[in-house]
């Protein structure tokens, strides 16, 4: 398949990707790995002989801004997983028409931040921000997946959005979905979105560790390391955040339902990202991470959008 994986080719077997990947964390197996995955490529392997790889991948995009050589890391699985789908990589994104005129915002919140009523009317609240009626679960999972999306179903979700000035999303995923499907529709992740605010700012304690929502902002690395690298500055909060300003996941933010024997553990990668550090409050900018950091950290957690105010449930 040359040409036609965004740049497989052009991996040098350096191996800087693996050192945030939690698989390679978790495994120590490099055929797991995105750069296992583009050697076997480059040496004549079939998607069919990669399938445990392609299906262990979190799309956490840990891997993609460190890549000397620009490979488009989540790119290139997301195609491998088309293919195993028999999909044509094109359709994952098809292109939808984007209205020219360009007025307001909305949220799309996720199933985790809708299961939590109190703390979504408290986002619309902080936010000022209508919610979309149709989450796109079913969208984001297909794209996630590698899955075409119905045509029709596609389009009636990407309506409402196609005026926008800006979409705000919980689901980090979208971010490469709709940039992909309507070019020019500002989108971003909620954390940020609320953390711009001055008053949840201000709430922020240096004695925080503050839980990054990975795919999103690994997605938008160039101008999300900047504006969180000022935010932990401006707060002294400590981040999920490695020496090259890359954000680890936790792995709970994963939408699509992929059966995988070596998909990386959540209670593990929860340990490796807090071994060693010390904080007196954990806040978390995805609602996924609230229920397994409580089970996993003796400390308060929080969301972002709790930070001021007395704590949900
Ligand atoms: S960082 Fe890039 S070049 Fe290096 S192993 Fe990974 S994909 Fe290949
Ligand atoms: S996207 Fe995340 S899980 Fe997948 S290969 Fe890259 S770092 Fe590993």
């Amino acid at each position: 398949m040359p040409g036609a994986m965004d740049g497989y080719e052009r991996c040098n077997g350096c191996g800087v990707c693996t050192l945030s990947c939690p698989v390679w964390q978790q495994s120590h197996d490099v055929v797991l790995t995105f750069m296992g995955r583009a050697l076997a490529l480059q040496r004549g392997a079939k998607p069919e002989d990669l399938r445990d790889s392609i299906g262990a991948c979190l799309l956490c995009g840990s891997c993609e801004p460190v890549c000397p050589m620009g490979v488009s890391t989540v790119g290139v699985t997301l195609r491998l997983r088309a293919a195993l789908n028999g999909a044509a990589p094109e359709e994952l994104t098809q292109k939808h028409a984007a209205s020219s005129a360009k007025n307001g915002a909305m949220l799309i919140p996720d199933a985790a931040l809708r299961e939590r009523s109190g703390l979504l009317e408290r986002v619309k609240t902080l936010l000022g921000i209508a919610v979309a009626e149709d989450d796109g679960a079913d969208i984001a999972g297909a794209f996630e997946a590698g899955h075409a999306s119905n045509a029709q179903r596609a389009g009636a979700f990407l309506k409402p959005l196609a005026g926008l000035r800006e979409v705000v999303t919980s689901n980090g995923i979208f971010k490469r979905y709709i940039r992909g499907v309507l070019p020019g529709l500002e989108v971003t992740g909620l954390g940020e979105a609320l953390v711009r605010l001055p008053a949840v700012r201000a709430a922020l304690r240096p004695t925080d560790l503050y839980v990054i929502e990975a795919r999103a902002y690994n997605a938008d690395f160039d101008r999300c390391a900047p504006f969180y690298t000022a935010l932990g500055r401006q707060t002294g909060c400590a981040m999920n955040l490695d020496l090259q300003r890359i954000a680890i996941p936790t792995g709970a933010c994963r939408t699509a339902d992929i059966e995988c024997k070596s998909a990386p553990k959540i209670p593990e990668q929860i340990r490796w990202i807090f071994e060693g550090r010390n904080f007196q409050r954990i806040v978390v900018e995805a609602a996924e991470d609230i229920g397994y950091l409580r089970e996993n950290v003796g400390v308060p957690v929080l969301h972002v959008a709790e930070l001021g105010g007395e704590a949900l449930q």
